[in-house]
């Protein structure tokens, strides 16, 4: 017998609804699974005939089993940090920041806790939620502390806010030059900096201050962004910022392994690496491509940031912002990476093989990226480079049919719809350009694969909330955006499971429920594709399964 027992499955699951995505077999009852792989799909009683004498069995009792949910664009890597480390900023429905004043004593209250003079970091903050309607200026922070450096986000992560002390260490005053493809706020009476640092390059002059995480904290983060992204379902995850130019963040990707290594990193990891450290010395030396790594955890696309955000007036549009930016009535944002930089930058990641993944929330942007998609695509023909466009969120027609031409990919961030609709149509966008945000069933209409996304921490790591968003595309003031762009939910499941899959190449090895795929499964209370459509958020997650291993359950 024992050496019979390799034929028989080490484990099934009988008696569940199996929405198994895969065309032959789109539903079942049950699946058998050996080591890492599925080994059958079927109706119970076929299955339970491969039962041998060590197989154990799981009653799945009418539940419902999905492929593992993938979160294909998130900051996986940065979550845990945040949480441990930075005071929470935000407003409701996420937090508890009313007004400029709750900011304060928020920082206030961290200060006195380390008033060993520190850095005291904050997070979340948004201007448009807060009862003043402005970003906080230094002056405020001061408020806080003016002995001690604070240092503090936006939501969307493409805002930073320091106090005096910190730009007095930074040594970042009144004569300072703006950087390229950010901008040091400055008052414009005293020319001093107002404590606004737009964009990373800005960003970065002071966060280059920031303490350097010890390989301790970052484990510590990775193990605390796991069990928070395993109660939510997910099996796998592509974290969108790993060795970007940015704070200590060359330990990154050595960081990953290590907990890898240790055993506290259950999820599977596609690490989306920043181009420049990609490319490596003079842009010519790559050390390893797209692909590299294993099942468990591999390098993906190279990342480059070509705007900002929408929702903070640094999305790069073709026309101008709805409500005119400090009354400029022509101003549309600008490039993070101007369109030379970002020519040459895909032009050297594409020959040297990368698949890149280009953030582009803006249209002006996303022309931007389409254009230096196709010169590197007419210079060096690549078929399915699968290059990505990031975010998406304000994409043309015009430039869906690009996409479908040149073979390129979004990443939608539609939860959008829902957190910051509202604010799109009456502030941002105006309503036409509003209604169309994440336009998906357009792209799905053209034959587009693309993903959903959370952007986590910038909107909590949810797939089922992105089904929701998806499907509903409800405001949180409950109206419906553009209802023409709604998807069907099994469209929506197909981008956070099949289609993400495919955007990391990995449509052979997981994504759907089929023979000779990774045993990663999500199981739920409910199921998603006949709930009513309003409550497939509140699905509870049950059960997680990667690799043929229970690493979640909820009971
Ligand atoms: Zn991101």
């Amino acid at each position: 017998m024992e050496e019979r027992h390799g034929i028989f499955p080490d484990k099934v699951y009988l008696n569940g609804q199996v929405i198994t995505l895969s065309d032959s077999q789109p539903q079942a009852e049950a699946v058998a699974t050996l080591g890492d792989k599925i080994v059958a799909v079927g109706p119970t009683a076929a299955i339970k005939e491969l039962i041998g004498p060590k197989t154990k069995d799981e009653d799945l009792n009418g539940k419902t089993m999905i492929p593992g949910l993938n979160e294909p664009h998130n900051h996986f890597g940065m979550y845990g940090p945040a949480a441990m480390y930075s005071v929470n900023l935000q407003s409701p429905p996420l937090g508890s920041i009313g007004n400029m004043r709750d900011l304060i004593s928020a920082l206030r209250r961290k200060a006195e806790e380390n008033s060993s003079g520190g850095w005291v970091t904050g997070r979340g903050y948004d201007d448009t939620l807060i009862a003043e309607k402005r970003h906080p200026t230094r002056h405020d922070l001061d408020k806080a502390s003016s002995e001690q450096p604070i240092f503090i986000s936006h939501v969307s992560g493409h805002f930073s806010v320091a106090n005096t002390k910190a730009f007095e260490m930074a040594g970042v005053g009144k004569d300072s030059a703006q950087p390229i493809g950010g901008v040091i706020r400055k008052d414009p009476k005293t020319k001093e900096p107002d404590g606004v640092l737009e964009e990373m390059p800005a960003q970065m002059l002071v966060a280059r201050l920031l303490p350097v995480l010890t390989m301790d904290q970052r484990l510590e983060g990775l193990s605390l962004a796991a069990e928070h992204y395993l109660r939510e379902g997910v099996t796998s995850c592509s974290d969108a910022g790993v060795n970007f130019p940015g704070v200590g963040s060359s330990r990154e990707i050595v960081a990953y392994q290590e907990a890898l290594k240790r055993g506290i990193l259950p999820l599977r990891i596609t690490m989306m690496v920043g181009v420049h450290f990609l490319l490596g010395a003079e842009g010519k030396n790559p050390s390893f491509l797209t692909g590299f790594g294993n099942d468990r955890l591999k390098i993906g696309p190279a990342k480059i940031i070509v705007d900002g955000s929408i929702q903070g007036y640094t999305g790069w549009l073709s026309r101008p912002y709805h409500v005119p930016f400090q009354g400029d009535r022509d101003y549309r944002g600008y490039p993070v990476t101007p369109p030379e930089n970002l020519n040459t930058l895909v032009m050297a990641a594409h020959q040297a093989g990368f698949q890149i993944a280009a953030h582009g929330n803006g249209d002006a942007a996303i022309d931007a990226i389409l254009n230096a998609y196709r010169l590197a695509q007419e210079k060096y023909p690549r078929a399915e480079a699968r290059h990505r466009i990031e975010h998406c969120q304000t994409a043309r027609e015009d430039q869906l049919d690009r996409m479908a031409e040149l073979g390129v990919s979004p990443s939608f961030f539609v939860s959008h719809t829902f957190y910051w609709g509202d604010r799109h149509k009456n502030i941002f966008l105006g309503p036409e350009r509003a209604k169309r945000i994440s336009p998906l069933k357009s792209a799905l209409k053209r034959g587009i694969k693309f993903s959903l996304h959370s952007d986590c921490p910038v909107t909590p790591v949810s797939p089922l909330f992105c089904v929701f968003a998806a499907v509903n595309r409800l405001t949180r003031g409950g109206e419906v955006l553009g209802p023409e762009f709604r998807l069907s939910p099994e469209e929506a499941l197909r981008a956070v499971t099949a289609d993400a899959a495919w955007q990391t190449f990995d449509e052979k090895v997981k994504g759907t429920i089929e023979v000779g795929k990774l045993a990663d499964f999500t199981i739920l209370a409910e199921n998603p594709l006949t709930v009513s459509p309003e409550r497939i958020k509140d699905i509870k997650v049950k059960e997680v399964i990667i690799g043929g291993l229970s690493v979640f359950n909820a009971t």
